[in-house]
């Protein structure tokens, strides 16, 4: 490989590395860590669920949908209705989301996370 030829290379393999970089920080390829990291936007942290209230014990709602899918598993009570893949985020109730935050009318239009699930999710057959 002469000079030229090695350079050449080093300039596409950088140019790719930093597209890689782009793409993989949008939202679009960025696969979400479950459970998620505390919101930070003050609206979704005024009127965030209270995961351990009444409310969300009454939906057996979890904050990451692999619980749910873990505890269909274990025959735990309320999660007999899960099915692979459902989650907040492609819920019917979730709606106008904040850094992964949606509000969900089953809940009083509390924030609830993407990553989560409740006994009343319905697939949202528009996303
Ligand atoms: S109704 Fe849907 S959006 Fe609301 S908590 Fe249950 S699964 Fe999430």
């Amino acid at each position: 490989m002469n000079t030229k030829s090695r350079r050449s290379f080093f300039k596409w393999a950088f140019t790719s590395l930093g597209v890689a970089a782009v793409l993989k920080s949008t939202s679009s390829y960025a696969k979400l860590a479950c459970p998620q990291a505390a919101p930070t936007a003050e609206k979704v942290k005024k009127k965030l669920l209270d995961y351990t209230g009444k409310t969300a014990k009454r939906l057996a709602f979890v904050d990451n949908a692999a619980t749910a899918k873990a505890n269909k598993a274990k025959k735990v009570k309320g999660f007999n209705k899960f099915v692979d893949g459902s989650n907040c985020a492609n819920c019917k109730f979730y709606k106008a989301p904040v850094d992964n935050y949606g509000k969900c009318a089953m809940v009083a239009n509390k924030y609830v996370p993407s990553c989560g699930w409740c006994k009343s999710y319905k697939k949202n057959n528009k996303a």
